[in-house]
């Protein structure tokens, strides 16, 4: 059914769905929480902790007064409920001055923090006594949103999505909520029926049924990517593009102002080897970030362009390709080498698109530098020999199938800092050979890493801009966009404001996140680099690739909701130059477990090591605990955590 169709979604709502990629029922109900908030009993005023979340029952006490600091309007008032009074502030929000009205009882529910010696909210939800009473005790669904779209509303359409599709009936092929797995399977394995698991992972029953939910829901989408992947066939060819060694690799390497490491020694001969043999390559190169990936898949380009073949680069996220076309433009100069690079991003559009295909077709470009645009129909290649992705663990079955599309059966070279064992490795990335850069270039200060509370706040602002007046940049990372979602975790637009209005004037802030467009995450991207802004406050969109070495603090807020391979990923944008950079893991929700992982991070920087250690402590039974990483190839499973699963999904797919 078209989105459409659900009462209350007209063509106004129904584009703004379709920015989070939601066009019709399916769609929508295939869209799942990102977490859960639990909705905790009202408590009163005097019981307040700082830094937690909590609702109060209170009546307004005074009348709302709105005042302007810098660009920010604060707009605030005091509310009392017998125990204590508090203080209550909305940023940005002056015309909400006309629903607030004095002598009103309402529930406001927060995250409460320290203003003088009061306790005060910033920008909490308002409920009417009987709405907030439905609500206690349960978990809701938090939603991934879009502006002018909100969480709640998204909760809302699903459930009239959901009621309408079981009213036409979970049986009949083609709904929504008809299962496909074979019964076989579902009996075996014990999981939960399609149309009930959906029906959990939106508006749970509790705990137990959550669970069970979602275990079904990852087990479908390991067996059906395992299905997709298996429906490609075999990796394994002879090679149709034999090479021999070049002059201009050797020349390359003795050249560069660094000697290759051992083990970039080992991969590149691996490589080399691969190139030249008989069979078709198929080589998955595993390194942590910083160990120097990079300059391997720039020799086997150059080995792969000095043999006349056409060579394709293709990177995650463009501004990560902007930067590989940079450094190879600098290299070909610097070093005269014969690359002919082409970037060619979505961005590229017109005339100048027109053009870039063209030498792709003619074979004048022999170096394609990308997005996954470099498998677009349109884009026709000339000899296309080698081709090598990087950050591996974003693309998945996706690199595969639009490979596969292109035909030719180029080599692969397939790049990934996230490392798994090498069974789970051919299972999601088919069948191929590993090899592995273990130790870091020498010569590196290593980062000096703190785990802190809140309480320590204060002290990191002192020394983020003792940073800046040295002439250096700070990255603050927050783990969601707006304070619409999760009321007790930091939010990129309040933070920056809460910023602004702490940090001396001359401090330069940006603001960087996933639903900006993606001309304006280059801009500010592009400023960030050329040390127009100081402070970027971003979500987690700057994980991925970015190199700005004059960046030395990593700060990170609520370092508690990230998988520690993601930490130690973000903590990778800093310690990239001779000079000494710092990470601070900011716990808003301070416990011994936080705790005690987060120090991991702090005993090791080896992400294999750091890995393997957050899947030890977290053990099976974290099913809602963290993600590894936000945007890995699945939605809700997690290879770091559902192993079982993933193997059982494995068996079940191969015997079809
Ligand atoms: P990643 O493996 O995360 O992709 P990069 O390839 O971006 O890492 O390398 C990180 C930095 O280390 C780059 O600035 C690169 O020039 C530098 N580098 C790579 N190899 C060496 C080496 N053997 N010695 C010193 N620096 C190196
Ligand atoms: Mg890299």
């Amino acid at each position: 059914m078209n989105i459409t169709s659900i009462k209350g979604i007209g063509d106004k709502t129904a584009a703004l769905f379709e920015k989070l990629d939601i066009r019709d029922t399916a769609d929508l109900l295939r869209f799942f929480p990102s977490e859960y908030d639990l909705f905790g009993p009202v408590t009163t005023i005097d019981q307040l902790k700082c830094g937690e979340v909590a609702a109060v029952e209170v009546v307004i006490i005074s009348a709302p007064v709105v005042r302007h600091i810098r660009h920010l309007s604060i707009l605030s008032f005091n509310v009392s409920d017998g125990h204590g009074e508090m203080n209550i502030i909305y940023f940005n929000a002056p015309y909400l001055r006309n629903s607030i009205k004095k002598g009103e009882r309402c529930i406001f529910r927060g995250k409460v923090m320290m203003r003088g010696n009061r306790f005060s909210f910033n920008n909490p939800r308002k409920y009417k006594t009987e709405e907030y009473d439905k609500l206690a005790g349960t978990k809701q669904p938090i939603y991934h949103t879009t502006k002018g779209l909100s969480s709640s509303a998204i909760q809302k359409s699903v459930r009239k999505a959901y009621e309408a599709e079981l009213y036409i009936g979970v049986n009949t092929p083609g709904s929504p909520l008809y299962d496909t797995l074979p019964e076989e399977i579902i009996t075996k394995r014990d999981l939960m029926p399609y149309y009930e698991a959906i029906s959990n992972i939106h508006m749970p029953v509790d705990d137990e049924h959550l669970i069970r939910a979602r275990n079904r829901l990852a087990y479908q989408e390991f067996y059906e990517y395992i299905l997709r992947m298996s429906r490609l066939g075999t990796y394994s060819r002879p090679n149709s593009y034999p090479m021999i060694e070049v002059a201009d690799t050797l020349r390359l390497t003795e050249a560069l102002p660094y000697r290759l490491t051992e083990d970039q020694t080992a991969v590149w001969a691996d490589v080399r080897r691969d190139l030249s043999s008989d069979k078709r390559m198929v080589r998955l190169l595993q390194g942590d970030v910083g160990s120097g990936k990079t300059v391997v898949a720039v020799l086997s380009l150059l080995m792969c362009v000095c043999n006349g073949y056409q060579g394709a680069f293709m990177a995650p996220t463009e501004v990560l390709a902007a930067q590989h076309y940079d450094t190879i433009v600098r290299l070909s100069d610097d070093y005269g080498l014969p690359f002919k690079p082409v970037l060619l991003t979505g961005q590229v559009k017109g005339k100048a698109r027109n053009l870039i295909l063209e030498e792709i077709r003619s074979g004048e470009a022999n170096l394609i530098i990308g997005t996954h645009a470099l498998f677009q129909e349109k884009v026709e290649y000339c000899k296309l020999a080698l081709v090598v992705t990087d950050e591996q663990h974003r693309f998945g079955v996706l690199q595969r199938e639009a490979l596969a599309q292109k035909g030719g059966e180029p080599a692969v070279l397939i790049m990934s800092a996230t490392p798994i064992p090498r069974t789970l490795a051919m299972i999601l990335y088919g069948d191929l050979e590993v090899s592995t850069i273990h130790t870091m270039p020498a010569g590196r200060l290593p980062i000096r890493n703190c785990v802190v509370d809140t309480t320590y706040r204060p002290t990191a602002y002192k020394f983020i801009t003792e940073q800046v007046e040295m002439g250096h940049q700070v990255y603050i990372i927050c783990p969601q966009i707006d304070s619409g979602e999760l009321p007790g975790v930091e939010n990129v637009s309040d933070y920056s404001k809460e910023l602004e209005a702490s940090l001396p004037e001359k401090i330069r802030i940006g603001v960087l996140h996933g639903q900006m467009s993606a001309t304006m995450k280059d801009k500010v991207m592009g400023e960030f680099a050329a040390g127009n802004i100081d402070v970027l406050v971003s979500t987690t969109v700057v994980e991925v690739g970015v190199n700005v070495p004059n960046a030395t603090v990593m700060y990170v807020e609520n370092a508690e909701r990230f998988g520690l391979a993601q930490l130690h990923q973000l903590r990778g944008r800093v310690g990239r130059s001779d000079v000494q950079s710092f990470c601070i893991f900011m716990m808003n929700n301070v416990s011994d477990r936080a705790k005690e992982r987060l120090d991991i991070l702090v005993s090791s920087n080896d992400g294999f090591e750091i890995a393997a250690e957050d899947m030890r402590l977290r053990g099976p039974g974290d099913i809602f605990g963290i993600r590894q990483s936000g945007d890995v190839i699945f939605n809700i499973g997690d290879i770091y955590q559902d192993s079982e699963l993933i193997m059982w999904a494995k068996e079940d797919a191969s015997k079809i």
